[in-house]
């Protein structure tokens, strides 16, 4: 029998893509799922994207490109961010992923050594803490509820930071909850962080453009953290573009050069037809990213209405990303026939089974007693959904 690793079998299962491929089953069983637990726009990629996909295969864009991305792409990288953020990053400061989430790990485990301490923000994304096991690192948590709108305060992160501490996590606007830090909130964090000059900080953006604020300020523009910061952000979710697989991560050359250094050993450069797309992403018209930003924030407006009318439900209004994360400890200790919710995880089942609709159970993300649901779906599931998630909920007595 094959033996598999312990460093293996200590990494949880991704809760997004596990209930995601949970309702597509079902809904291979013929039943009328509404899925609003992976997070992941629901538009075609741009035609002028896709074409620049077909002319890359033409081209025979079809051998191995360097390892951290091809020069083009990084050079126009470098230019968004310079248009978008105001920060001038050279191309050997970028290298180009598998996605954002190949660049987080490389990051990770590019930066933190075994028993290193990680401070991140949670509710937070369900990779980060199965990142920093991979590493061997030790997560330490800063819960923020509902009540301070997901977001921590500066008191809290001076004091999870410790002489251990190596790595902070923030991720803005965030995954699960759509709270966006302003610039005076970022301002508290950086005040803190720039009397840590031991600690590194990776800022996940990845959401930079689904804002619905008016404006962003990237961590990596702060001064005082000077060749601190890793920024991580990508064409997934700003482009629709998550099947492509391009992320990247802006960051201290001595930082590029290890996650250089780590990719080249495990899975070399990414796609060559898929950095030509975004390339094309990054260097054509804009329009299509501001268009599909006010369509999620016209759903953000649309499922907020929705869930206030539904008694026990409890939500913010997301600034942006396209995600609710409602409270909904009120349900628990009730029940339907032999059904007893005792958690978010046993409502998350019920929903799924009661209303067929799929949701992400919020200790995924490390804050029990919330559900996440996605919004990146048409105004008519969005209505169907939040119909059905009423109709299940007033029957628990
Ligand atoms: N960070 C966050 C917060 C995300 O929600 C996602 C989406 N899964 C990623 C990173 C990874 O994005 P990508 O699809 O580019 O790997
Ligand atoms: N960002 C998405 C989500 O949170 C994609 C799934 C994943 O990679 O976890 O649902």
């Amino acid at each position: 029998m094959i033996q598999i690793s312990q460093r293996n079998r200590s990494l949880a299962v991704s809760a997004t893509l596990a209930m995601s491929q949970r309702s597509a089953e079902l809904r291979a069983k013929g039943v009328d799922v509404i899925n609003l637990s992976v997070g992941e726009p629901d538009f075609n990629t741009p035609e002028h994207i896709k074409q620049a996909a077909r002319q890359a295969i033409d081209d025979n864009f079809s051998f191995y490109s360097p390892v951290p991305g091809y020069m083009s792409l990084r050079k126009a990288i470098a230019d968004n961010l310079m248009s978008t953020n105001g920060v001038a990053y050279t191309p050997e400061q970028i290298v180009v992923s598998g996605g954002a989430k190949q660049a987080l790990c490389n990051a990770i485990l590019s930066i933190v050594n075994p028993g290193d301490e990680v401070v991140i923000p949670t509710p937070a994304w369900v990779s980060y803490v199965e990142m920093v096991k991979l590493a061997e690192g030790i997560t330490v948590t800063v819960p923020a509820t509902i009540e301070q709108d997901f977001k921590i305060t500066p008191e809290q992160l001076r004091c999870a930071i410790t002489p251990r501490t190596r790595l902070v996590i923030l991720c803005s606007p965030s995954n699960p909850t759509g709270s966006v830090y302003t610039r005076e909130e970022l301002q508290g964090l950086v005040n803190v962080l720039k009397d840590c000059p031991h600690v590194t900080i990776i800022s996940d953006e990845i959401y930079q453009h689904i804002n619905f604020t008016g404006s962003y300020t990237s961590l990596g523009s702060f001064k005082e953290l000077e060749g601190r910061v890793a920024v991580i952000n990508g064409v997934s979710k700003a482009y629709a573009m998550t099947g492509w697989r391009i992320g990247f991560m802006a960051a201290p050359v001595e930082l590029a050069k290890a996650c250089n250094k780590l990719q080249g050993q495990y899975t070399s450069g990414a796609s060559s037809i898929a950095q030509k797309a975004a390339e094309a992403a990054y260097t054509g018209p804009q329009d299509c990213v501001a268009e599909m930003c006010e369509a999620f924030r016209r759903r953000r407006d649309l499922i907020v209405s929705l869930a206030r009318e539904i008694p026990g439900l409890k939500v913010n209004v997301p600034q942006g990303a396209f995600y609710l994360f409602p409270e909904v400890s009120s349900f628990f200790k009730k029940s339907y026939g032999d059904r007893v919710i005792r958690d978010a995880a046993d409502l998350a089942m019920y929903l799924l089974e009661e209303a067929h609709v799929a949701t992400v159970d919020g200790a995924a993300f490390c804050l029990p007693g919330y559900i996440r649901l996605s919004y990146a779906t048409s105004d008519d599931n969005i209505r169907k959904a939040m119909a059905r998630i009423a109709e299940a909920l007033a029957k628990l007595k």
